[in-house]
């Protein structure tokens, strides 16, 4: 394994708005490249720029604390920063992949979270977590912590291949059952799922069973993308290797789209299983509102809730207006209880949709939502 060092020129990234998947309005970097080198990773990517071979070369933000430390210090900012999620984690290098063990950039991150009275959002694939439990309870206290794991499945012997530098499924359950004894809320990203290799109902279900054994607060799905390029050479190189059956199904599925996405048809399919199997477990299939409730200001906490049911309601196949009232609502500066009686004015609000707001509004959260979460 390479290492560089680089001196980076910024860190935080500032989301337009809440986004409600990971709930952050704050992300960051602090490696580019993954020694975890997971077969399917999209950070693999021309697209994403990470120079030298993925999965064999790291670059280190070696002044990513200074960085860190003036973009969240709020005298040193022209404007201070809006209360937010900070996440850890990063599609192009796990922030607790082997190198953090030297450098411990994602500790003293940590550390600058909680001394800036910041939650964060956590997202690894790596059992080096617990090393920091200590500082994670003690921003759980002060404000929220969440530390999410990812899997393609819970399978130990599909993760062998595909996530080659990765604690096994088996560890990383374990790790969760520690966050959960410490009270901490964690989550599966179940994302992404292998086409016909861990996207069957029997493996969704045993890996969500094993989630809810475990006493993950959510599961989020999502299926898998293959940019073309080096991510799809990469990973057809390995299909080729343990499952050459499945290439031409692979081929009907992937049609070189821009973005490297699926058909829609095989997409539908998997989300259909997911939410049948999600709902027999009773688990939220998205982040829930006792997560992230005081946390969020009304108008971030109404803009979630619409996103978060416009899928839940395309998930069972079914057509939303809520995505289009979300982003509407998200360009609206004034306090939404301040403008009850113009809710309707909002673009994209009609009726039901100003009926949610109000309930959201009224009780924190939406009885139309609670009951679609958990199905
Ligand atoms: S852990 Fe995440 S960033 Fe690292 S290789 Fe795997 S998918 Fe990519």
């Amino acid at each position: 394994m390479a290492f560089r060092e680089v001196n980076a020129k910024s860190l935080l990234r500032k989301h337009k708005k809440v986004e409600s998947w990971f709930l952050t309005r704050y992300g960051m970097n602090l490696y580019r490249g993954c020694a975890h080198n997971c077969v399917y990773c999209d950070g693999r990517s021309e697209k994403y720029q990470v120079d030298g071979e993925f999965g064999r070369e790291v670059t280190v933000k070696i002044n990513a604390i200074d960085l860190l430390r003036r973009e969240l210090d709020p005298h040193r900012r022209r404007t201070p920063l809006k209360p937010g999620f900070i996440g850890l984690g990063g599609g192009v290098g796990d922030s607790y992949q082997p190198i953090e063990k030297k450098y411990k950039l994602s500790r003293r991150a940590l550390q600058l979270v909680y001394d800036f009275d910041f939650p964060v959002h956590i997202l690894t694939k790596s059992t080096l977590v617990e090393r920091d439990l200590d500082l994670i309870k003690k921003i759980h206290e002060k404000k929220r912590a969440i530390v999410s794991f990812s899997f393609s499945s819970t399978n130990d012997d599909i993760s062998r291949i595909f996530e080659p530098g990765v604690p096994s499924p088996t560890e990383r359950l374990e790790t969760i059952r520690l966050f959960k004894r410490e009270g901490i809320f964690c989550g599966m990203f179940l994302m992404p799922v292998i086409p016909f290799i861990t996207d069957k109902t029997g493996i969704i279900d045993e890996t969500i069973k094993n989630a809810r054994d475990a006493g993950v607060d959510f599961v989020v799905f999502g299926g898998m993308t293959l940019k073309e390029g080096r991510q799809k050479n990469y990973f057809y190189k390995t299909l080729d290797k343990y499952y050459p059956v499945l290439i031409a199904e692979y081929h009907h599925i992937y049609k070189k789209y821009p973005y490297g996405n699926a058909i829609d048809s095989y997409y539908e399919s998997i989300h259909k299983t997911f939410n049948i199997v999600a709902n027999k477990y009773h688990l939220p299939k998205r982040i829930p509102p006792k997560v992230y409730g005081d946390m969020l200001d009304e108008n971030d906490k109404v803009v979630v809730i619409l996103e978060q049911i416009d899928y839940l309601l395309k998930l069972q196949g079914r057509k939303s207006p809520y995505g289009f009232a979300a982003y509407s609502i998200s360009q609206v500066q004034q306090p939404l209880s301040t403008m009850k009686d113009k809710l309707r004015q909002i673009k994209g609000v009609g009726p039901a949709t100003e009926k949610i707001i109000l309930d959201i509004l009224n009780t924190g959260t939406s009885s139309y939502y609670e009951k679609l979460l958990t199905g």
